[in-house]
């Protein structure tokens, strides 16, 4: 279906020229981490805020790097928000698990948002630590709890 895969090329790069939550959150933030993808020069920094009901109530990403690096943090962005933090990291599965996937046979998974767009990153295997780096940040940010120290 080459419709459909113009279509996942434009909103990779939507994101990718206006990426969505970008910055620092104001309010400091108790979560936060760096990511790199040292294989292709990506950078990620990760603030999360989350509320006493484990809510990620916002989200802000300061990165740079290839398209599909920041592309990825951006609809992750927009994915997680209003999540509960066991619900982002059930979304980082499924994500991965897209990724994984090399038959295009199957059905993408609406409930992933503009990610979607990401899965024919799994037919090039050298990319997926670019697509990954968001969620892997993430989640390291998450485990920070309480922490303001980034980890390089
Ligand atoms: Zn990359």
């Amino acid at each position: 279906m080459p419709g459909l895969e113009d279509l996942y090329k434009e909103i990779i790069m939507d994101h990718y020229r206006s990426p969505r939550n970008q910055g620092e959150l104001a309010s400091p933030p108790a979560h936060h981490a760096l990511g790199i993808n040292p294989s292709c020069g990506d950078e990620i920094t990760v603030y999360v805020s989350v509320d006493d009901d484990d809510i990620i109530t916002d989200v802000a990403i300061d990165g740079r790097g290839c398209s599909i690096s920041q592309s990825a943090a951006s609809m992750m962005s927009e994915a997680i928000k209003g999540k509960t933090t066991a619900e982002a990291a059930e979304l980082s599965d499924a994500y991965k698990g897209m990724l994984a996937i090399t038959d295009s046979g199957d059905k993408p998974d609406l409930s992933m948002g503009d990610l979607v767009a990401l899965r024919g990153v799994s037919k090039f295997p050298a990319r997926i630590k670019c697509a990954t780096l968001g969620f892997n940040t993430l989640l390291q940010a998450l485990e920070n709890s309480g922490s303001t120290t980034s980890t390089e």
